[in-house]
């Protein structure tokens, strides 16, 4: 199953920490520029991709896309043979 992580539009942030507030993981803050306030994702990994932080946000500045796959996946274990059949080794 794929999973979603948010991406936050910076030109269209507002700055109402709404987002900030409905994260569970507290994956939020607010970064400042110059005169401007935005909310940014910190510690993407973490993210379970529930969608809250989308959901909350009034004027649509973050959309839900789908992560990343990480550089280095974690090594997949062998099938198991099917019971009864013999496998030399
Ligand atoms: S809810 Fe939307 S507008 Fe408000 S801080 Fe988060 S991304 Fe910005
Ligand atoms: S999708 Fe859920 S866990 Fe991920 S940043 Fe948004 S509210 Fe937090």
């Amino acid at each position: 199953m794929a999973i979603r992580i948010p991406t936050i539009d910076a030109a269209r942030c507002s700055g109402c920490g709404r987002c900030i507030a409905a994260c569970h993981l507290r994956l939020f803050a607010f970064e400042t520029h110059e005169w401007k306030k935005t909310s940014v994702l910190h510690d993407s990994e973490r993210c379970s991709g529930c969608g809250k932080c989308a959901a909350n946000c009034a004027i649509d500045a973050i959309t839900m896309g789908q992560k990343p796959v990480s550089a280095n996946p974690l090594p997949v274990e062998p099938a198991s043979p099917p019971a009864g059949r013999f496998i030399p080794v």
